[in-house]
């Protein structure tokens, strides 16, 4: 709660939408606490006064009446019914919509057909009916108001319910015997009750003005009773002679609904989660580059890909999170390099910063260069990127169902894939995917092409979302986790495809995994990170046999043998430090059973010998010069 209201109050708009309407409510509160004059009372000699006069602080309307009690009392009027009226629309809406959509089918059909009907006619027309059906005055405009408004409510939640309705959650709380009644309090109810209050305070001013409205046409509140509405209408005849009677209430509307309306965009922007996390803000179209030094151009380059010192960081708020602190990496074509650390070790942002793909903002890569055949991509511009992406250098990403459009044929997919490169014609485009297909091995490529991504299976999935980063040609694959979701015989069959593919067309291959074991079947070559650095680097089957760093060794060690008998794994105690806070010396330190009190102090290198690198000042292995 205490999060929400600071969220609110980092609105500045809305923090002021809420102190004014705070103020306006609070006046209401006490208004028959304080000393003003009977509202009703008539005083026909005193007529049309203006604001300041004695005994008149705002002036006196047509009937002498003082224009200050009146405005008072009729905020208050109108305050009530608008709230009221919110809160009855909020919770008969509601109520409809989640029954709709919880009980769905012949009940659903029903009620939304229904509410269809109430929509269809323009709701003005529709409130001035059921007033004139009631009859006049200020309880019947609040009834008219709030059933004109229930079909907005009930609409939206039960659009909402319809997606909570078929949620494991709702199994679960079937399955524990619960009735239809407890789970919509219990399970459905806390789901939608964020979406009503953003609806009802998006609505609010808008029913006041309702309210106003019907009471304009003398329609709602009856003389002598005031309310904003009723006190525009009534100095509706003196509006040039006296103009004071209709713009001080008209003032008191622009007021209110203003400060409510800013208010209630604040609150749905406090409480809407995907807003929290800027979802709207749109990311730019590549990571931000600031580089303090921009690296020397000439291109030294080892392989086709080549990492030099990179370091992305997000930038929140006051925060700098050191996601990636300095990584170097190479690997050659027909070379495949795995990159392995625990979960939030910076391996996807790494993968990611190469072609400019974190999120910015917060992203921003803060230093060092990517070379793709000695051209620095960091900082290349956005047209020049996206040619290369996924021309030259493709991604695989874990969850291929995330990755593949639902709506859309497989088939055409990969044509999708080929077409955003380079024109090409309806049936060039058939025949290459179908060759895609073949060549990751989907049986029955002629039919699967024209599937779509829910008929297949997580391991078929994947072998499209590797066709589609086959489909350019490229000549550098990254691969993000690719067999993570995937059971052991899938990954087994996917790994030895990529392996295929390497050889057969000389792909470089960056394969990112937590799995030791999935780097010993495919990488030749091994980085392994920590907390954005890396710690050591080397020949993967060197580094199996003789981890120099403890962590990779703790890593290994990790890995289950089968047929190796009952031997206890040892996991690695303790959670990796955060990035925003990243302590002095080596990062692992605090896990490290062999760690000093040198480990903590100053900068430690990433040092080694020919092909083998260790960032440790006590490695489990020296690979110092006088010992190799
Ligand atoms: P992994 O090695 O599991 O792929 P990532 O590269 O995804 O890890 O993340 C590396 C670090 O970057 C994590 O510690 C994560 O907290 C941080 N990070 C990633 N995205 C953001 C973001 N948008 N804002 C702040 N920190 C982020
Ligand atoms: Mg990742």
């Amino acid at each position: 709660m205490s999060a929400f209201f600071k969220l609110l109050a980092r609105n500045r708009l809305a923090l002021g939408g809420l102190i004014v309407m705070g103020l306006v409510v609070a006046l209401a509160l006490i208004t028959p606490l304080l000393p003003l004059v009977d509202p009703d009372a008539t005083n026909t000699a005193n007529r049309f006064l203006p604001p300041f006069s004695d005994g008149a602080l705002l002036g006196t309307d047509a009937l002498g009446r003082d224009l200050l009690s009146r405005l008072l009392w009729g905020t208050r009027l109108s305050l009530a019914v608008g709230f009221a009226a919110a809160l009855f629309a909020a919770v008969a809406g509601a109520a409809v919509g989640i029954i709709a959509g919880f009980y769905g089918g012949r009940t659903d059909n029903i009620i939304m057909r229904a509410v269809d009907m109430l929509m269809a006619f323009p709701y003005i027309l529709l409130a001035l009916a059921i007033v004139a059906a009631l009859g006049p005055g200020l309880v019947n405009a609040l009834i008219a108001v709030s059933v004109v408004n229930i079909p907005f409510f009930a609409r939206n939640i039960r659009g909402i319910t319809v997606g909570l309705a078929n949620k494991e959650f709702v199994d679960a709380a079937k399955l524990a015997g619960m009735s239809n009644a407890r789970i919509i309090t219990s399970e459905i109810l806390p789901n939608v009750v964020p979406v009503i209050v953003i609806a009802m305070s998006t609505t609010i001013g808008w029913m006041i003005l309702e309210t106003a409205g019907l009471s304009f046409l003398g329609l709602g509140s009856q003389p002598p009773q005031a309310d904003l509405g009723s006190m525009l209408g009534e100095a509706r005849s003196a509006l040039i002679t006296n103009p004071h009677t209709s713009v001080i209430p008209g003032i008191m509307i622009l007021i209110i609904v203003m400060s409510i309306n800013l208010l209630g965009d604040g609150v749905r922007d406090a409480l809407d989660p995907r807003l929290k996390s800027g979802a709207l803000s749109r990311p730019m179209a590549a990571t931000r580059v600031d580089r303090k030094h921009t690296p020397a151009p000439e291109a030294r380059t080892e392989g086709i890909l080549s990492l030099e010192n990179l370091r992305t960081e997000f930038h929140v708020k006051d925060r700098i999170y050191k996601a990636v602190s300095g990584v170097s990496l190479s690997v050659k074509p027909g070379e495949c390099l795995g990159v392995i650390g625990e979960s939030g070790s910076g391996k996807s942002v790494t993968a990611l910063s190469i072609m400019g793909l974190v999120a910015s903002p917060p992203g921003v890569i803060t230093g060092g260069a990517a070379r793709l055949e000695g051209r620095d991509m960091i900082g290349a511009r956005y047209g020049d990127l996206r040619t290369l992406r996924g021309r030259r250098v493709a991604y695989i990403f874990q969850d291929p169902l995330a990755t593949l459009h639902p709506l859309y044929k497989v088939g055409d997919q990969l044509v999708e894939a080929i077409s955003s490169h380079r024109a090409i014609s309806k049936s060039e485009g058939r025949a290459k995917a179908i060759e895609l297909l073949k060549s990751v091995r989907i049986p029955n490529a002629e039919e699967r092409v024209d599937s779509y991504p829910h008929e297949m299976s997580g391991g078929m999935r994947q072998r499209v979302g590797i066709a589609m980063a086959l489909a350019n040609d490229p000549d550098v694959i990254i691969a993000d986790e690719p067999t993570t979701a995937l059971d052991v015989t899938v990954q087994a069959q996917i790994l030895s495809l990529l392996d295929d593919l390497r050889r057969e067309r000389g792909l470089a291959i960056v394969f990112i995994t937590h799995d030791f074991g999935v780097v010993a079947q495919l990488c030749d070559r091994v980085a392994v990170m920590y907390a954005g650095r890396i710690v050591e680097e080397g020949p993967t089957m060197e580094i199996l046999r003789a981890p120099a760093h403890p962590y990779t060794a703790r890593l290994i060690a990790c890995v289950p043998e089968l047929g190796a008998g009952k031997r206890k794994l040892e996991a690695i105690p303790g959670l990796p430090p955060s990035v925003d806070a990243l302590p002095a010396g080596c990062a692992f330190a605090d896990r490290c059973l062999k760690a000093q009190p040198s480990c903590k102090e100053g900068e430690i290198l990433l040092e080694g010998t020919g092909s083998r690198a260790v960032r440790c000042l006590y490695p489990e292995l020296s690979l110092s010069k006088e010992t190799a």
